[in-house]
């Protein structure tokens, strides 16, 4: 039997991508491109889009949105220009119909995330290419499959605690970094039907999308988040008893 497809889409605000060359070389097309090409390659069961906010529809027409199974959403500085009416479709997807969502690095700080998981406050970040180590802290968990105790980044951008997000559902990665901080790099929600994985690693002006273990994570990730089923939309509102009641009003009437 042919398993089935895992319809991904990589959505890019594309921004930082086309005036720095230095991203580009990194990451050619930019990182949508980049990271499309690789879960394509290591992943034949994967049918993956890339799409960016600069494109009709913001990148995220209905019809492409209604077809994803899992989207990674990566922003830095344009995630403010998602309109409403288009995270509220993604919520709804993700909510009410299951679709899995995964928020790469700064993706994590978006407005779509914010809207999605709840309010949350700032987090400690730092810019000096230092080492991360991301250790796995959940090694039952699927999203940890097939990776090492722990992996490195040499030059990666700090993200540590404090970090003033909702309690995640499940920790997965805890970063140390060079400089001697720590953060939580890789957690869940679900939120309704769907499920949410943020992963904190990727700054696009070093080259840490470029490792395996980066590939195997945001694998693992999609595979995780895909919708356990897809059920028809359950009914919501007002709805009838499932076993016919007899109401005070009926037995008046009676
Ligand atoms: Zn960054």
């Amino acid at each position: 039997m042919q398993s089935e497809k895992i319809n991904v889409t990589v959505w890019n605000e594309f921004h930082d991508d086309k005036r720095w060359k230095i991203i580009t070389d990194l990451y050619p097309g930019g990182v949508h491109e980049y990271i499309g090409k690789i879960l394509k390659e290591q992943n034949p069961d994967f049918e993956v889009t890339v799409s960016t906010l600069d494109a009709p529809s913001q990148g995220l027409s209905d019809k492409l949105l209604d077809n994803t199974d899992v989207l990674i959403w990566y922003s830095h500085v344009r995630d403010h220009l998602v309109e409403d009416s288009r995270i509220q479709k993604i919520i709804d997807r993700v909510v009410h119909e299951g679709m899995g969502i995964i928020f790469l690095h700064s993706g994590v700080f978006s407005k779509l995330a914010r809207t999605l998981i709840g309010p949350r406050g700032g987090g400690a970040y730092r810019e000096i290419e230092e080492l991360e180590r991301v250790f796995v802290i959940d090694r039952s968990h699927p999203i940890a499959d097939g990776l090492p105790e722990y992996f490195e980044f040499p030059a990666s951008e700090m993200y540590s605690e404090p970090n003033d997000i909702p309690t995640p559902d499940e920790l997965i990665f805890i970063s140390w970094y060079a400089g001697g901080n720590v953060g939580r790099s890789g957690y869940t929600y679900k939120r309704g039907a769907g499920k949410i994985f943020c992963f904190t690693p990727g700054h696009s002006w070093y080259d840490v999308m470029r490792y395996p273990e980066f590939h195997q994570v945001t694998a693992n990730g999609v595979r995780w988040a895909k919708p356990v089923q897809k059920p028809a939309v359950q009914s919501c509102g007002r709805i009838e008893a499932l076993i016919p009641q007899r109401t005070e009003q009926m037995k008046i009437e009676e």
